[in-house]
């Protein structure tokens, strides 16, 4: 054997040796969606670790959470809404609260700034990747709400606010194409985001605040959506029971303000793919874990001659803070 040939088996023996001492991870963590990360330790009925007791006051009370994640939740069933919410005091005056569903999500934000205190919420906690996180006092986890189902709804399609962008490519790709004609392109376009461990965690809702709070972020999701005509679901501390349905370009608005308020869902369109054909574009550095130079979706009614029968979306992204569309298209 040549001294070249060596030379090129040496990394390949290498990685071999490599894989040969790494094990893949279990099947209850390979099978966890990843939608609820601690629950309350009375609970817990498979953990053999001991819970620990979080931010506990100088006579030893405090609340009592399980460290193990996710498996007693599988053995379990889902979260119940009288489950105590998780709080844990951090240093200082900072805290961490997981509140269980929406009406205790808005008494924690009720009660955070009526003692004067920054809060910010979390979902996957991935937009902290590109932009440092805003300060605040309490953080509120709302990955235990309620907002991760998908359901088709008469004319629309509703999408949970918190469903993890890999469950979203997955339930898109479930979809008849006759009658969502972006569910592919979508589910195709949304796989080039970011990697695979960011699209385990990270949301919609996350993304499209993120466009929100910095509206310079070349986001795909905002621009993909606001293509198709999305609309978002807004709950706010003023009318607990009830929503409001923006256009997800209102989000632009400088007017609009989200204090006090959850992205609840999306709102997408039924489009039939015998009418409507829809696609999408993403130029950046790489095919995925890059964000967009520029990002593009178009959406155009044809007839059976292909003839464009309706003005035609054309939204862009990566250009700048306010430009998503061009106003006049002819
Ligand atoms: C390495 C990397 C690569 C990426 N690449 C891309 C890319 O190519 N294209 C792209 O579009 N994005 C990309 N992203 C951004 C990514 O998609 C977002 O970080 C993610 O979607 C945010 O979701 P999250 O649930 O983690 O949000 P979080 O980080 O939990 O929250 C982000 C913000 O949204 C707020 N928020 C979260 N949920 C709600 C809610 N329901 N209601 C109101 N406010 C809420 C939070 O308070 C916070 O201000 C990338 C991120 C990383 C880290």
């Amino acid at each position: 054997m040549v001294l070249t040939e060596i030379f090129a088996a040496v990394p390949v023996i290498a990685q071999s040796w490599m894989k040969s001492m790494a094990t893949d991870a279990p099947d209850e963590l390979k099978m966890d969606d990843g939608t609820v990360s601690c629950i309350p330790a009375s609970d817990c009925h498979v953990s053999k670790h001991s819970p620990s007791t979080i931010g506990s006051d100088k006579n030893g009370n405090g609340e009592r959470w399980c460290g193990v994640l996710n498996t007693c939740y599988k053995t379990n069933g889902v979260i119940k809404d009288d489950d105590p919410r998780v709080h844990m005091k951090l240093s200082r005056s900072d805290e961490w609260v997981q509140p269980k569903n929406i009406a205790d999500f808005f008494t924690v934000i009720r009660t955070t700034l009526e003692k004067g205190k920054m809060y910010r919420l979390i979902a996957g906690n991935t937009g902290s990747g590109v932009y440092p996180p805003a300060n605040a006092q309490t953080t509120i986890d709302i990955t235990a709400l309620p907002l991760y189902k998908c359901s088709i709804e008469g004319d629309t399609l509703k999408l949970g606010g918190c469903i993890p962008l890999a469950k979203m490519i997955d339930f898109l790709r479930t979809l008849d194409s006759d009658q969502f004609a972006y569910a592919e392109p979508i589910a195709k376009h949304l796989s080039r985001v970011a990697n695979t461990p960011i699209r385990n965690r990270a949301t919609p809702a996350g993304n499209l605040m993120l466009k929100y709070l910095h509206p310079e972020f070349p986001s795909d999701m905002f621009t993909i959506l606001e293509s198709i005509g999305t609309k978002i679901e807004i709950a706010s501390i003023n009318d607990v029971n009830g929503s409001t349905l923006i256009p997800i370009c209102n989000l632009l608005d400088t007017n609009v303000s989200m204090k006090g308020k959850i992205l609840t869902s999306l709102i997408l369109p039924k489009l039939s793919g015998q009418e409507y054909r829809y696609h999408s574009y993403k130029i950046s550095k790489r095919y995925q874990n890059a964000h967009a130079y520029v990002n593009a979706g178009f959406l155009i009614k044809l007839d059976t001659e292909f003839n464009i029968i309706e003005k035609p979306k054309l939204c862009f992204g990566g250009i700048s803070k306010s430009f998503v569309s061009p106003l006049i298209v002819s």
